[in-house]
């Protein structure tokens, strides 16, 4: 496997960074995940603006520009003969002193993955996945800015660990006040009424990129789109829940902490999402080579 290593596509083996990177000391960095699919990059520039907007929160100054940024990613792909799969950008602090002072760090570090994805089992889809509210919280936007896709996932990690014991495969993250903010590695989608009901970025959802598709594809299917606080009452009340995230696309929810939502069944919202994101990303993407 090619892996693009600050400018340079190296060999799997010799893809090594610093031991004093402060993505390695401090988590001190951004990332992406994007999927590949027919040999075209599904949203690739909004998931490199989202890159640098993360980078600009945290006062990373990236030496590429966006389009250079997206070339190299493709080329990546391209290096690797894949057609389909899932690429990880990541940007760190670079190498540094071993205390914090982030402006130490002379050059960001750089590097670019792209492999194959293992996905959720078929049966997840057909069936839908029952999940679990975890008492790990999300930090408060305060603390950490939930726009930001930084390095820090260790809340998401020990929530994903409950969830894992719970013998769940997602896990409800909530945050200070108690509202839904979205999962460890998703965001979350009601349906009430034939309306669509999401969380607010602002209540600790990542601006997850299939978030915003859904939200476009809800406005070509002339679903009403409401972004909002939502309560367990909202999941454990509403017609349909389904996840969403890059790796998972779109994603059916059937119960909540053993509680069945809906009928138990993914529902036909839910199924008309998924088939117009499938669509969507099979027939648009930005080509590899
Ligand atoms: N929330 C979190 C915490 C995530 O890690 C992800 C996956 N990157 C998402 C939501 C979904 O975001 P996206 O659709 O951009 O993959």
């Amino acid at each position: 496997m090619k892996i693009w290593l600050d400018g340079k596509l190296v060999d799997e083996s010799e893809a090594k960074i610093s031991v004093f990177d402060h993505g390695v000391l401090y988590g001190d960095g951004v990332f992406e995940g994007i999927r590949f699919y027919n040999g075209r990059v599904f949203r690739l520039e909004e998931h490199v603006r989202r890159l640098f907007d993360s980078s600009r929160a945290i006062i990373l100054d990236l030496p590429w520009t966006q389009e250079e940024v997206c070339r190299f990613t493709c080329e990546t792909v391209a290096a690797n003969g894949l057609t389909d799969g899932y690429i990880r950008l990541v940007v760190t602090r670079g190498a540094g002193e071993l205390g914090l002072n982030p402006y130490l760090c002379p050059k960001p570090t750089m590097f670019i993955i792209a492999s194959s994805i293992k996905l959720y089992p078929d049966e997840h889809y057909q069936n839908g996945l029952s999940i679990i509210t975890c008492a790990t919280r999300r930090p408060a936007p305060g603390a950490l800015m939930p726009q930001v896709k930084s390095l820090n996932y260790l809340n998401n990690i020990m929530a994903k660990v409950e969830a894992i014991q719970a013998n769940a495969l997602e896990a409800v993250m909530l945050n200070e006040q108690g509202y839904v903010a979205e999962c460890t590695g998703d965001n979350l989608f009601l349906i009430k009424n034939g309306e669509l009901h999401t969380p607010l970025i602002s209540d600790g959802a990542l601006d997850g990129i299939t978030r915003g598709v859904i939200i476009e594809l809800a406005r070509d299917l002339g679903v009403p789109v409401i972004e909002r606080s939502l309560t367990r009452y909202d999941i454990f009340t509403a017609d349909e829940c389904f996840l969403t995230g890059t790796a998972a696309e779109v994603i059916p929810v059937v119960a909540l902490d053993r509680r069945v939502i809906g009928s138990g069944k993914p529902g036909p919202f839910t199924g008309r999402f998924l088939d117009a994101f499938h669509k969507l990303a099979l027939s648009t993407g930005t080509p590899v080579s």
